[in-house]
């Protein structure tokens, strides 16, 4: 019999995950259909009780429901508890138990197009929502330390710190203190929604102080190159965009629901024709 999976979210019709999750099903020869569903906030309890009715098998979850269906599942992975957020749902024994590859996701990429080891790097994320927090914490989990962040919103930045369970050495900084001393990071992570389509041209600071040698990250990836990453590429600092940061997460989900890792050129090559672009990071 065939088995279902799924992507919720509302609105869901832009998400990338069904041509992508259904392409790698087809290419392994499974028999399995991956379909996005539409679920209303009001409707997410009732969803996930239905899908668990008719054997759904698991599902990627998307927002505004990454907090929300966490009461409603049967386990929560201690990752995915800390960061307050479920993305991946997987039945097991009849049971529905949610984990976060955001931030797992993010590393892949990461590793993929910078280096394996960037653990001992002195890191800045711009920006402190629900993205921004997956990583941090991912990133402490793993055992980085010195990860700074810097937020429109001074307290969310300080607050994301406070309440991490992870050991660290952060400190919550102004956009403007930042800026001006950019030159202390060798890794930027660009997590805010500024420079992201129809505001192409907005960046979240200048890179005047950005080391030559650093690595920036932005983790939009529509469109493929923002200003921030622009900026950087010519002051010849390598770069990266947040595509490989969704291919990688979806990607660890199809492990998690079938034990078959995918191909990831595949799959970025499919998102990246379905964007009607030309280029990703590789
Ligand atoms: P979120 O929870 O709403 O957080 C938004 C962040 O952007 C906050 O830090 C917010 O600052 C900042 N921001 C928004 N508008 C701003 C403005 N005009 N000026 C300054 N700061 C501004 O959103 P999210 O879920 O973290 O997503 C953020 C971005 O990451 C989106 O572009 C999303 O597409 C992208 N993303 C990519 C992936 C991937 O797989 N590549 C995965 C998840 C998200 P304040 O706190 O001051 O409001």
């Amino acid at each position: 019999m065939i088995k279902l999976y799924g992507v919720i979210g509302n609105p869901i019709a832009q998400s990338m995950s069904p041509v992508m999750q259904n392409q790698e099903f087809q290419q392994f020869g499974l028999d399995a259909h991956y379909q996005p569903f539409h679920i209303l906030e009001k409707e997410l309890e009732t969803a996930v009780k239905g899908m668990k009715v008719i054997g759904v098998e698991g599902f990627n979850v998307t927002s505004p429901h990454k907090t929300a269906i966490m009461p409603f599942l049967d386990k929560i992975d201690p990752l995915a508890e800390a960061i307050g957020a479920v993305n991946t749902v997987v039945r097991k024994n009849d049971e529905f138990h949610g984990y976060n590859t955001d931030g797992d996701g993010f590393i892949r990429a990461l590793q993929a197009d910078w280096k394996e080891d960037f653990m001992n790097e002195r890191a800045l994320i711009i920006g402190a929502g629900g993205a921004a927090k997956a990583i941090f914490y991912t990133l402490l989990s793993k055992g980085m330390a010195h990860i700074d962040i810097c937020n429109r919103t001074a307290f969310k930045a300080k607050k994301l710190i406070e309440e991490c369970p992870y050991e660290g050495k952060s400190k919550a900084i102004s956009i403007a203190e930042a800026e001006d001393t950019l030159e202390h990071y060798n890794l930027i992570i660009q997590t805010t929604s500024i420079g992201m389509y129809p505001d192409i041209y907005k960046s979240p600071m200048s890179v005047k102080n950005l080391l030559p040698e650093a690595f920036v990250s932005d983790i939009i990836y529509n469109p493929f190159e923002t200003a921030l990453i622009k900026d950087a590429k010519q002051k010849g600092v390598k770069t990266q965009n947040g595509l490989g940061m969704f291919v990688y997460q979806g990607a660890l989900a199809f492990e998690k629901w079938t034990g078959i890792a995918p191909d990831i050129t595949r799959m970025t090559n499919i998102v990246v024709e379905q964007l009607g672009g030309n280029h990703a990071n590789r």
